[in-house]
């Protein structure tokens, strides 16, 4: 299985964890163990230079930190008309970017609570997703 729509991510052995996980409902990252550093999609190099890096669980709850609607998608997501990009807070203090879905711009603000879902979008693609949390508990 692989991730996203069309994946730009190389088909590692961190990514294939980093999916497994995923399918499991757990969103899996990697942190430096020299400077702390936290990646989501994970990385195996720290922009600190150091290949020290170890798994960690991040939450799949927080807030919106900023976001964009992108009214001209590229050709793999052409068959969405346009679309909301949001970076997120998580309660871990990591961040992640990903497609924001369930909220209309005119409802969005930064702070809303979201969480991070995931879901498969054909038997070999998994996805993660941003959504509110109000959306999460209907
Ligand atoms: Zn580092």
């Amino acid at each position: 299985m692989i991730l996203g729509y069309v994946s730009c991510l190389p088909e590692t052995k961190l990514m294939a964890k980093f999916v497994e996980e995923l399918k499991n409902e757990r969103l899996m990252g990697t942190r430096c163990r020299k400077c702390g550093a936290k990646y989501l999609p994970p990385r195996a190099h720290c922009k600190c230079g150091s290949a020290d890096v170890e798994w960690f669980e991040a939450s799949r709850q927080g807030k919106i930190l900023t976001y964009t609607s992108v009214g001209f998608p590229p050709q793999s997501m052409s068959k969405h008309k346009s679309y909301i990009v949001a970076i997120a807070e998580l309660q871990d203090g990591s961040k992640l970017l990903a497609q924001l879905t369930g909220v209309s711009l005119k409802m969005l603000r930064v702070g809303m609570p979201v969480q991070v879902v995931s879901r498969p979008v054909s038997t070999d693609k998994i996805v993660y997703e941003l959504k509110p949390m109000d959306v999460m508990e209907i």
